[in-house]
């Protein structure tokens, strides 16, 4: 069969320096006068349509386009790469273009039977402390959505009655019309393309077979989750319509802000303040963790901005294992409004004070010295 393979240019009818846009021009159009739907029980012209097909998948791909160029068919393997049995729409990679095409023309191809509309996707937003995002909560949450009218049991139609087929359009909530060569269809004008019409509608939801309520949902907030972390809830968003599968709940969690704790990803900053006795003594603080209290010890000699390093101390990771740090970081406190008697100490300490016990504003004045001799 490889053989008897007509050039892919040639089925398209374009020439070899055919840009882009111009070969899926081209297979548009042709695909659309040799689709199996225009053409029924047509042999001829379904072969002609998987011909098409085959060339532009190679043509339409800058890699197997280089390849045939150079090659031809045999470059591409017997087959052309491409497997054409049975016009498999879904997950083709030409979905893009049948849905361009058909999905006007035909009306969505014929997969859209069912005249059941999914319902919308919603979002909550849910704010949460410092503390439950870094170990998780169970909480229960009521979500605003609507749900079945019970007094019509979703159909829409007024106890004792039911909806009508729209005879207008059989139910299909479509009608074909012509123009010029093509069959194309438009929302059947008789039932707004519900394919059902409502005599009688049910006063408790207006004939819409809804009604507001709302859902109280058990949430699960895994340890590790941060602003911005989204949890998906498969199918408890609004309420599909006829029949149609409910949307999915998006929780879309804030995390307020903590008055001591800050987050840097998995680690917990912590900055604690300290005085300068405690800074040139050293002593033991205690600070705050997430899990409690913790006593520390400053070594003596501690400079300003210092981080001491509380492993595992930090946000348990969304993925289940380990848990970052606590950086604890110091900052020595310079004390004001001094009374007399400190300020006179001071000033003998000061007197008693020499270079070697600042050895970076030495190092730092002897800088400064050299940058003006
Ligand atoms: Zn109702
Ligand atoms: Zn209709």
């Amino acid at each position: 069969m490889a053989n008897g393979k007509r050039d892919y240019y040639e089925v398209l009818g374009v020439n070899r320096n055919a840009g882009e846009t111009e070969i899926k021009k081209a297979y548009r159009r042709l695909a659309l006068q040799y689709h199996p739907d225009k053409n029924p029980g047509d042999k001829q012209a379904e072969e002609h349509f998987k011909e098409l097909t085959e060339a532009y998948a190679v043509l339409s791909d800058a890699q197997k386009r280089a390849t045939y160029d150079q090659f031809g068919h045999a470059g591409l393997g017997g087959g052309g790469g491409f497997s054409s049995e049975g016009f498999g729409f879904g997950g083709s990679p030409f979905e893009d273009i049948f849905g361009d095409i058909f999905g006007d023309i035909f009306g969505g191809g014929g997969s859209r039977r069912g005249r059941g509309r999914r319902g919308d996707d919603l979002r909550y937003n849910l704010s949460i402390s410092f503390e439950e995002a870094a170990f998780g909560l169970e909480t229960k949450v009521q979500i605003p959505r609507h749900q079945t009218c019970e007094a019509c049991g979703g159909s829409g139609a007024k106890k004792g009655t039911s909806p009508k087929t729209c005879s207008t359009c059989q139910g299909a909530g479509q009608v074909r019309y012509q123009q010029g060569f093509f069959s194309l269809t438009r929302p059947c004008p008789t039932c707004g393309g519900e394919g059902r019409i409502i005599e009688s509608p049910c006063p408790e939801c207006r004939g819409t077979g809804k009604t507001k309520g709302k859902k109280t949902i058990s949430l699960k907030i895994p340890p590790g989750v941060e602003t911005g972390s989204r949890l998906k809830l498969s199918a408890e968003g609004e309420i599909g319509s006829q029949g149609g599968p409910p949307g999915d709940l998006y929780v879309v969690i804030t995390v307020k802000d903590h008055p001591i704790f800050k987050r840097e990803g998995q680690d917990v900053i912590c900055e604690t303040p300290i005085s300068f006795v405690q800074a040139a003594l050293g002593c033991e603080i205690e600070v705050p963790t997430l899990d409690g209290k913790l006593k520390i010890k400053v070594p003596a000699g501690t400079q300003s901005g210092k981080v001491l390093n509380l492993s595992g101390k930090g946000i348990p990771s969304l993925q289940g294992y380990g848990r970052g740090d606590q950086l604890v970081v110091l900052r020595v406190e310079t004390p004001t409004k001094l009374s007399a008697r400190q300020k006179e100490l001071l000033e003998e300490f000061a007197r008693e004070s020499g270079e070697d016990m600042h050895p970076m504003g030495k190092s730092f004045f002897d800088k400064v010295k050299n940058l003006f001799d």
